[in-house]
């Protein structure tokens, strides 16, 4: 069973796969996470995203893993830190465009999930990565309430953004995000929309898995 989860940033994708995963016992597995991992190793490695046939062998090199705690390793090193800060958000939709990352990207993430029941968040789970998944919800929430929820996450780490600093950054990376040439970040028609706005994380969650027990 997979269970997409779509939306864009801010809007709970996250917050909702982690804690539908412990409550259906199934794995969870953040795609944003793979992007910004990466966007940080194409850096570490000053690789010019120009450069396709130096980018095609790093991609073809890169070993992607998450452990239990769902922290990420790009090549065996612990990067689950360093790919929430400010550099790589600024980056990663320009990373995230190129036809290159995504296909070696997909078919990680297919590979990943095969065999297994997966929660899978991202941007285009339900259009392109699994366009056949039992289950696909589309998350959306007002720029204010998603601007929001970043600040928490990010001054929980120790990150230092202005509430303008990083709307500006959310609606930079929607507009990026959504309206690119390979998978945009789209709702996929049978999704589900739900605006999590004004839900707590509870009844988001309880939406979902209502919708879920359903159509079981
Ligand atoms: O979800 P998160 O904010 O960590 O995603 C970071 C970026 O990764 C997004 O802004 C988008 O550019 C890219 N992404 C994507 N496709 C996915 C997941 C994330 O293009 N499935």
């Amino acid at each position: 069973m997979i269970i997409a989860i779509d939306g864009p940033s801010g809007s709970g994708k996250s917050t909702t796969a982690k804690i539908l995963a412990e409550r259906l016992s199934i794995t969870h597995l953040d795609t944003g996470a793979m992007y910004r991992a990466v966007t940080w190793g194409l850096i570490q490695q000053n690789i010019n995203l120009r450069n396709t046939a130096h980018l095609i062998d790093f991609l073809s090199k890169i070993n992607i893993s998450f452990n239990k705690l769902n922290e990420i390793f790009l090549n065996g090193e612990n990067i689950s830190l360093e790919i929430r800060k400010k550099d790589i958000t600024s980056r990663v939709s320009l990373v995230s465009s190129i036809v290159e990352v995504r296909s070696a990207l997909v078919r990680i993430q297919r590979e990943m999930s095969e065999d297994m029941d997966y929660v899978i968040e991202g941007r285009d789970i339900g259009t392109v990565v699994f366009p056949n998944a039992e289950y696909k919800f589309f998350l959306t929430a007002d720029l204010d309430i998603r601007a929001e929820r970043r600040m928490n996450e990010l001054t929980k780490i120790g990150e230092d953004f202005t509430i303008d600093e990083i709307k500006n950054l959310i609606e930079k990376r929607d507009l990026k995000d959504s309206t690119r040439e390979n998978s945009p970040l789209r709702k996929a028609i049978d999704a589900i929309e739900i605006d999590t706005s004004s839900l707590t994380v509870n009844e988001q969650i309880k939406k979902i898995i209502n919708i879920i027990k359903k159509n079981k």
